[in-house]
């Protein structure tokens, strides 16, 4: 028997297994006054759209035909980063109405960075002719661990520690909102949108810090406080004694991230001041970037055979300003992890850049956000905050 909720008669219309009154009705085994009421809800809230006589014909009269109305809400997307802001507004489609970048400091704390989202947000809808009632989710990806819509003891993020981020947007735009590590929106994204099918993956971002989402069994992967996927700070060499900013030496993040990365090319003389600087001199062939990049891809993906052998994906995604910029990461990742984990875990392991460049944060987070409004629980809330009794 089929889920017959409002949000279950919703998703059967949504995903075309039902087209007509008469479709809900077989998938479902509800009553036909049950089947009438369910949609006349749905009508009204504006979820369905009804086109008469464009359903199939069964030998009389054309039947209605319902669609779901994609236009009858948006989300809002907000991927924050250390250094720069992504925001788009996307419908219930997945596709953008309006989308803006800027460059921002993470480090000047919640209260400006959040009133800079919000103002973003509101010009967005503007320039998407869409009212702040519209909106039926936020979602925003911050860099580093979030525990209950809270960024949690977030080391690139001072001020934020148990800062009530969900709260504040949920407030401010009357709709649920999500807040999630940046990476973990990241990996869902590149699996919701590329590979379905495929059960267990992990997505790296190589940025000015280091970071992995684990989706396992089709689910992201959290841990206990957020913490699953903080690769950075797995200790990649007993001989360095470089300090991270976790307080120990020799962390993955101290030797292979973009800052990484500008100290040793800034030590052989050469002047770059962001992980962007470093990005575009590898992307011009410079020997020497090209070289530094590479062994920190070989030591990214030394930690990284420790993943593979306790998830056993088969793909690794590689995204991040310097991991999407940067074949020779990719490279050195996949000579690194070949060489250390076991032949059988590798077998069928794929590692590739990820297809959506610098937008894969947003794309993750607008993910996040739709998969959230659709999911049949949360439709009798939307229609709730609607002011329309299920
Ligand atoms: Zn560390």
């Amino acid at each position: 028997m089929h889920d017959g909720s409002l949000g279950g008669v919703l998703r059967l219309i949504r995903e075309g297994r039902a087209l007509t009154r008469t479709d809900v009705m077989d998938v479902t085994g509800l009553s036909r006054s049950t089947v009438m009421q369910r949609l006349g809800v749905l009508l009204e809230a504006g979820l369905l759209v009804e086109q008469p006589e464009a359903g199939p014909s069964s030998g009389g009269r054309r039947p209605a035909a319902l669609t779901f109305n994609e236009r009858v809400g948006v989300v809002l997307a907000a991927d924050l980063g250390a250094e720069h802001g992504r925001l788009a507004i996307y419908d219930l489609a997945g596709v953008v109405l309006a989308e803006g970048n800027a460059p921002l400091r993470i480090a000047d704390g919640p209260d400006v960075v959040l009133e800079w989202v919000e103002q973003r947000f509101d010009e967005l809808l503007v320039e998407a002719e869409r009212a702040r009632e519209d909106v039926l989710a936020t979602a925003i990806g911050v860099p580093g661990p979030v525990e209950d819509g809270r960024p949690a003891k977030p080391p690139i993020m001072p001020g934020w520690d148990d800062y009530p981020v969900a709260e504040r947007l949920s407030e401010r735009f009357g709709a649920p909102a999500l807040v999630e590590r940046d990476v973990n929106a990241m990996a869902l994204g590149e699996h919701r949108h590329h590979w379905p099918e495929i059960a267990n993956l992990v997505f790296v971002k190589v940025a000015t810090g280091i970071g992995a989402g684990i989706i396992t069994g089709g689910e992201l992967m959290r841990g206990n406080h957020g913490r699953a996927g903080d690769i950075g700070h797995i200790r990649a060499s007993r001989e360095s004694d470089e300090l991270c900013t976790c307080g120990n030496r020799g962390c993955v993040a101290v030797l292979a991230s973009g800052s990484a990365m500008v100290r040793q090319l800034h030590d052989a003389g050469i002047d770059v001041a962001t992980t962007a600087d470093v990005a575009a001199l590898v992307r011009a062939g410079d020997p020497v970037a090209t070289h530094h990049a590479r062994e920190a891809g070989r030591v990214l993906g030394a930690a990284l055979a420790a993943v593979v052998s306790v998830v056993a994906p088969s793909l690794i995604i590689v995204g991040g300003e310097m991991g999407d910029a940067s074949e020779p990461v990719i490279a050195g990742i996949r000579e690194g992890v070949y060489q250390q984990a076991s032949t059988l875990a590798t077998r069928h392991l794929r590692v590739l850049g990820t297809r959506f460049a610098e937008r894969v944060g947003v794309v993750g987070v607008a993910t996040l956000a739709l998969e959230h409004v659709l999911d049949p629980a949360n439709v009798d809330a939307l229609l709730a905050r609607r002011g329309i009794a299920a």
